[in-house]
């Protein structure tokens, strides 16, 4: 039976956990390292409907259009979507105030993690033991070392540079298309090589969210993931912490490669983040007395908006797994893993193929018409489910 579970990683994939936990009576204590709604780890979000009801996420942006524009901001294909755009604050900030009254230790960095019995150590705490340890610490998960030790992660060949800028503060002369992404539109503008993602946000000043996928060799990542402290990152650089020189590289090659309109978005955001895209997916989510869950488990790919839906997934059906009772726990969650891997690989896959063939060179998307698109777009979806692209 069990009793209590420790969760190291206090975002998306650990709080939600938690509060899955002690909707079935069952204590959680989540370690997370940094403090405050993690604002430093994302801007915009692309959430599906249920997760958003899930979250009571009562403000979101409903999108129903998604539109592949050409570089000069003509609309070459429409698609429907299902989706809804939320800032990445909302959803921690709700999450936060459903887990209220859970044990959360904030600031309180998991240095190790052990199996028999399952323990964490962290500098405040020392060692404490739990019936089960739960990782849900992200792309540098200390537990998936634990549990997977041979899992690699692939850098696609890209790096996905964010900003949000305020509605009020756009430049001018942006393409008429850009008043529809605060409606019920989102866009990706495709320029062979490179795509930029847009739509706005809900909330008083109505930013919208921009992301810039840049086609960078591995060899540049080293000096781009240097803070301006001098610090190496292995994964991303948070938004306030690039290096001006930094800042002012990728301003220069925003003005070099990209269309005039997009160019002046870039010039016009005040701060930048940097997050080079990787994929990876754990062979195993489960070993004796540890699990892996969301980003942990699966590196989210970004194009297709599903990090956080399959995040949930993962704890809501491992909240159940850990609360049942007829069959024994190591075999409760040999199931769950084999459904997870089931579920999760397809879509993470389609996101994977999305992303390298939107940044394939070569592509003049504008000769496209309708049935090419279409053409294009079932090859990619290939065996995923149909809702993991809408
Ligand atoms: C550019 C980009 C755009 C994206 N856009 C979307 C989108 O539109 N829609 C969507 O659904 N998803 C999107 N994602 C993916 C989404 O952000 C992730 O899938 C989601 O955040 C995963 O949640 P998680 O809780 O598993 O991991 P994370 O959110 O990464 O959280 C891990 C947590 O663990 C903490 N932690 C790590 N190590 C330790 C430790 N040793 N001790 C204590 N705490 C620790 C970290 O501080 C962090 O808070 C995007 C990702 C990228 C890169």
């Amino acid at each position: 039976m069990i009793e209590r579970v420790g969760i190291v990683g206090g975002s998306v994939a650990g709080l939600s956990l938690a509060l899955e936990l002690q909707r079935r009576g069952i204590a959680a204590r989540v370690y997370e390292r940094s403090a405050g709604l993690l604002a430093h780890q994302g801007a915009g979000l692309m959430l599906a409907r249920p997760i958003v009801e899930r979250l009571g996420l009562a403000g979101a942006r409903s999108v129903r259009r998604r539109l592949s524009l050409g570089p000069a901001g003509q609309v070459l294909w429409r698609q429907a979507v299902e989706k809804h755009a939320v800032g990445w604050s909302e959803v921690i900030g709700a999450l936060r105030a459903q887990v209220e009254g859970i044990g959360l230790y904030e600031q309180c960095s998991v240095s190790a993690v052990g199996a028999d019995p399952p323990r964490v150590h962290t500098a405040r705490f020392g060692t404490e033991t739990f019936d089960l340890v739960v990782g849900a610490d992200g792309i540098g998960s200390v537990v998936r070392a634990a549990v997977d030790p041979g899992f690699e992660a692939c850098y696609l060949g890209y790096v996905a540079v964010r900003g949000l800028i305020a509605r009020r503060q756009l430049p001018s002369a942006l393409p008429a298309v850009i008043d529809s992404l605060f409606d019920d539109a989102m866009a990706k503008v495709l320029l062979g090589g490179a795509h930029v993602t847009l739509y706005g946000l809900p909330g008083g000043d109505e930013p919208l969210n921009w992301m810039w996928y840049l086609n960078l060799p591995s060899g540049d990542l080293p000096g781009l993931l240097t803070d301006a402290q001098g610090i190496a990152h292995r994964w991303s650089l948070p938004a306030g912490t690039l290096p001006a020189a930094t800042e002012a590289r990728l301003r220069a090659m925003a003005d070099e490669r990209l269309p005039d309109w997009l160019a002046a978005l870039v010039d016009s955001t005040e701060t930048l983040f940097l997050q080079p895209v990787y994929a990876g997916f754990a062979q195993q989510m489960v070993a004796p007395g540890l699990v892996l869950v969301g980003d942990a488990a699966h590196l989210a790919v970004p194009h297709v908006g599903g990090g956080v839906t399959l995040a949930l997934q993962d704890t809501l059906a491992l909240a159940e797994a850990v609360a049942q009772t007829g069959a024994g726990l190591e075999e409760r969650l040999s199931r769950w893993e084999a459904a997870r891997l089931r579920a999760n690989t397809p879509r993470l896959e389609f996101a994977v193929r999305l992303g390298l063939s939107l940044q394939s060179k070569g592509k003049d998307w504008t000769g496209w018409g309708a049935a090419d698109f279409e053409r294009w777009w079932s090859h990619i979806l290939e065996d995923a489910p149909d809702d993991a692209s809408r």
